[in-house]
């Protein structure tokens, strides 16, 4: 590699990783994304420049790939958002799977260093691959969303691993001179149950999970990109390939320490099978409330806190939501959006919703920050939230939320719960907040009733 080109990669890592460093926040999260970009094109730019390259296939899968890349992008639907991701991050994994199984074909004497290189590209890029395009049929609902469990699925599944693992050793003795012959069959063997793999490792696994499946999976696709580096020699993509991997890595611990479960328990436990709730009692009784006698009390409330959930997203209420703030603060109250990491049936999907609503970043606040003021909160409002506002995940230790961290609505002065029924959420889980003191119902879709509170203001 010249050196004009290790310099393009080193620039183009810097702004990787400064991209991904301003993601982090609301404010910066745009720029940070356009950074990462630049750094993408200065590194695509200066691997075509790099001579020595049949430029028509290139074009081909440039234009092909666009084209696809661009019209899906511009028909994809918000709600399909968790789909067409899993559906790209399935395509990485691929791409991997395929310059490994390309670089095995084309290389006549592998060294055993490339041969492991190899093996992990294609076992990891193709078990991505596979179970990212299960992921997608279970979200897009193409494929039933229920866990499918049979017994003896997890001997099943170790036993290919054991089988792709001893396959794998044998590729790399081949390659090593160790063995004689090709080893080709043994490479096979290794493409064929790691495409097994995925799809198995995921069909277990409930439509609802699909979300932390998708993030893991997404990490897995860098760690083969990573491999597929060193197969390739090419230190961009390792670099990309480990910050895919390790940001995907991490994100799914977010994801399921919020959801107080272990990953084991995400990839294993068949969650949705069957629903456990706890054993205790829920004392209190339901005391409904018109969006109309709401009104009196958010009229004299000083301090709002709004809580949205999954139901928000189905009624759509996020513009509504946001022209009941304005009315608020236009009251005096100061108005926050509490945003629990696990709200909805995506990461950041609350986020995605109220940006495009236009809510001001400086309105979005994390539990952590708004439990402790919780005390002087007037109305809390919970919009289509149930399991991230459910005390039991405090109160009840029989609970399957116990231990969850929640949004401490029921400590507010008044608490508003905006939904359609009693119903439980995702976890099917009773709330025991319904029933609380402090707690009004105000059943109906979620965007009816606040349109009529934003009425209510306006006729004042
Ligand atoms: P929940 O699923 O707990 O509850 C959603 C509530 O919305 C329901 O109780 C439902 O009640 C109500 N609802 C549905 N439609 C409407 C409507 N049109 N108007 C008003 N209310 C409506 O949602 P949460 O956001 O509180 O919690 C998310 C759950 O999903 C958690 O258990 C989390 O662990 C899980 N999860 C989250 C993922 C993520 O990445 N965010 C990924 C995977 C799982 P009703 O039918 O009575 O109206």
């Amino acid at each position: 590699m010249e050196a004009w080109q290790t310099f393009a990669y080193i620039a183009a890592s810097i702004l990787f990783i400064t991209g991904l460093k301003m993601l982090g926040r609301a404010e910066t999260a745009k720029r940070g994304n356009r950074i990462s970009a630049v750094g993408m094109l200065i590194a695509v730019v200066a691997t075509l420049l790099a001579g020595g390259l049949d430029y028509t296939w290139i074009v081909l899968g440039l234009v092909l790939g666009g084209a696809v890349g661009a019209l899906a992008a511009r028909r994809v639907q918000m709600t399909g958002m968790p789909e067409m991701v899993a559906l790209l991050n399935g395509s990485g994994g691929l791409a991997s799977m395929l310059v490994g199984w390309a670089e095995y074909v084309r290389t006549d004497d592998l060294m055993a260093f490339s041969a492991v290189a190899i093996v992990l590209t294609v076992l990891i890029g193709g078990l991505a691959a596979s179970g990212s395009v299960i992921a997608f049929g279970k979200l897009s609902g193409r494929l039933d969303g229920k866990p499918l469990l049979f017994s003896g699925q997890k001997v099943v599944n170790a036993g290919l691993l054991v089988i792709a693992v001893l396959a794998a050793a044998l590729v790399v003795a081949h390659a090593s001179g160790a063995l004689a012959g090709g080893g080709a069959l043994a490479f096979a063997v290794v493409l064929l149950v790691a495409l097994a793999l995925g799809v198995l490792a995921v069909l277990p696994i409930g439509g609802a999970d699909m979300p932390i499946v998708v993030s893991l999976l997404n990490s897995y696709s860098g760690v083969a990109a990573a491999a597929a580096g060193f197969v390739i020699d090419n230190v961009v993509l390792i670099v990309a390939g480990s910050l895919v991997g390790a940001s995907g890595l991490i994100l799914t611990t977010i994801m399921c320490k919020a959801m107080n479960r272990s990953l084991a328990n995400v990839l294993f436990g068949g969650f949705g099978a069957t629903i456990t709730a706890g054993t205790a009692q829920m004392e209190g009784e339901v005391k409904p409330l018109s969006p109309e006698d709401a009104y009196f009390i958010l009229e004299a409330a000083d301090s709002v806190v709004f809580v949205p959930g999954y139901g928000m997203a189905v009624a759509q209420a996020q513009h509504v939501v946001q022209e009941l703030a304005q009315q608020l603060t236009k009251n005096g109250a100061e108005v926050r959006h509490a945003i629990h990491p696990v709200a909805g049936r995506m990461p950041g999907h609350m986020n995605v919703l109220l940006a495009e609503a236009n809510v001001p970043y400086e309105q979005l606040v994390e539990p952590d920050d708004v439990n402790p003021t919780m005390e002087t909160v007037d109305v809390a409002i919970v919009i289509g939230a149930n399991d991230v506002v459910n005390p039991a995940a405090k109160e009840d230790p029989s609970s399957p939320l116990f231990g969850m961290p929640i949004i401490e609505v029921d400590r507010a002065r008044t608490c508003f719960v905006l939904k359609r029924s009693m119903n439980p959420g995702f976890s099917g889980v009773d709330n025991a907040l319904f029933l609380k003191d402090n707690t009004r119902m105000i059943f109906g879709d979620a965007k009816a009733t606040i349109t009529a509170m934003v009425a209510a203001f306006k006729e004042g």
